[in-house]
């Protein structure tokens, strides 16, 4: 009985006059205060929309695909299907989610080096062309189950190498043989993907060595008949402006060069922190504290806290909405929601735990806050790239309460680029909040 089966639905709160972002951090902390304080999260879907304007402009003639597992979470999910990008899947369970919300499968990469054979017949049941392959392996596979795709192969970069110290894709010299392979199997080839990461020292280097490599690739493909036209250069976009020009900097000549637009190639690449990462934050409550190095001044008569340390708990850690941290990415400093914030305040040195009391549930290693009190709130920013499913499956409380907002400005400007209410997001109501 499709169609009749309740979907779920989500609240936008529509953030009128002056109202902001922490306005709105502000009043669920006070509504949590009464409640069970447990943590939350607050989505700006005004961000997506300016991260993309920001791309736009910068970058109008590279196609943004964005990479679900980078954030799943519906709302982003419908504001970028609205927005008109590409998803790139790694799964059968990603692209479900995304055709659900109606992207065309044209616009659906599946990516993933070894893909399991029943999210390859799923891809091939749902129209999905597009998929990755780096292997001869893999290539046998898509061969049997899905003959009509069209594949981008999968090339390796060294910064890529180096950043997972594991060899994904395939490197120039097996290339020939992955596309005689491909041709005998008579599977298509379009294009080539590569992906360069943020963490990466020196893009010029990087992207010169992709691009030539990817050049070669492509020549190889149209030797042997392959009609080569997606250039897929991945991710690795911090989010920053800046660093978007870098790469445009180091990409642009060399795309001028090896791949002109008049070659008719079809740029991609795959933005995923770009688009989340500044979207959503979150706000946990300190539930334990310890003090060390901490003195009674017998000549002053109170005590000294010069050398004083403290060790904060907070009541979500690694095990939840931070698993980023357990797979080395650095967690900023928060910043503080404290009942009463006096300006003379000083700083001490902190650390951040997660409730577990486990060894690997240190969430913040050192940063210098306010001494805090045992029910203070603290707010971290930028958290949009720690998968929304691990915000809810794996956090101490059952499930993470989300609230999604919008400036009334940016909504404006939302439904100037296409995302409606009533078609798009039809699984979300809005309200207006203010103060
Ligand atoms: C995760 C991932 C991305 C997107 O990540 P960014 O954080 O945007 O760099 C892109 N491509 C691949 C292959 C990935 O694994």
């Amino acid at each position: 009985m499709k169609g009749l089966v309740d979907k779920p639905s989500y609240i936008i709160e529509l953030l009128e006059g002056g109202v902001t972002l922490e306005d709105v951090i502000d009043g669920h902390i006070c509504e949590q205060a009464l409640d069970e304080k447990s943590a939350f999260v607050v989505g700006d879907l005004g961000a997506l929309m300016r991260q993309h304007v920001c791309w736009q402009s910068a970058v109008p003639w590279m196609q943004p695909y964005y990479p679900v597992k980078c954030n799943s979470s519906p709302a982003v999910i419908e504001v970028l299907a609205s927005l008109g990008l590409g998803f790139i899947c790694a799964n059968k369970t990603e692209a479900s989610l995304v055709l659900e919300h109606g992207v065309p499968p044209e616009n659906i990469i599946l990516s993933g080096v070894c893909k399991q054979l029943a999210h390859i017949k799923h891809a091939a049941k749902n129209n999905i062309q597009h998929l990755v392959c780096e292997s001869e392996a893999e290539l046998s596979k898509i061969s049997r189950l899905h003959p009509g795709a069209k594949l981008l192969l999968q090339l390796t970069t060294e910064a890529h190498a180096a950043e997972t110290s594991m060899a994904f894709g395939f490197s120039l010299k097996s290339c020939r043989h992955l596309l005689e392979a491909a041709k005998e199997l008579g599977v298509q080839v379009v294009g080539v993907t590569f992906h360069i990461p943020s963490s990466c020292q020196d893009l010029q280097l990087a992207y010169t060595h992709a691009l030539s490599d990817a050049h070669c690739v492509f020549d190889m493909g149209v030797d042997l008949g392959f009609n080569m036209n997606i250039l897929d250069i991945g991710g690795g976009f911090t989010g920053s402006e800046g660093q978007l020009k870098q790469v445009e900097a180091a990409v642009r000549p060399l795309l001028d060069a090896y791949f002109p637009p008049l070659s008719g190639v079809q740029v991609l690449a795959q933005p995923g922190s770009f688009y989340v990462a500044s979207a959503f934050s979150l706000a946990v409550n300190v539930v334990g504290k310890k003090v060390m190095n901490r003195h009674w001044d017998s000549l002053t008569q109170g005590v000294n806290n010069e050398d004083a340390e403290f060790l904060y708990y907070m009541n979500e850690g690694v095990y939840g909405p931070f698993s980023c941290k357990l797979l080395g990415n650095c967690i900023p400093a928060p910043s503080v929601h404290k009942h009463v914030l006096c300006a003379e305040e000083g700083v001490y040195p902190s650390s951040l735990w997660g409730p577990s009391l486990d060894q690997l549930d240190q969430v913040v290693e050192r940063c210098l806050l306010p001494e805090l009190s045992v029910g203070d709130w603290l707010c971290f920013s930028n958290m949009g790239v720690c998968g929304l499913e691990e915000f809810s499956c794996l956090s101490s409380s059952p499930q993470l309460p989300v609230y999604y907002t919008v400036s009334t400005c940016d909504w404006y400007k939302m439904q100037g680029a296409g995302v409606a209410l009533d078609s798009a997001m039809k699984n979300f109501s809005m309200v207006r909040y203010s103060v």
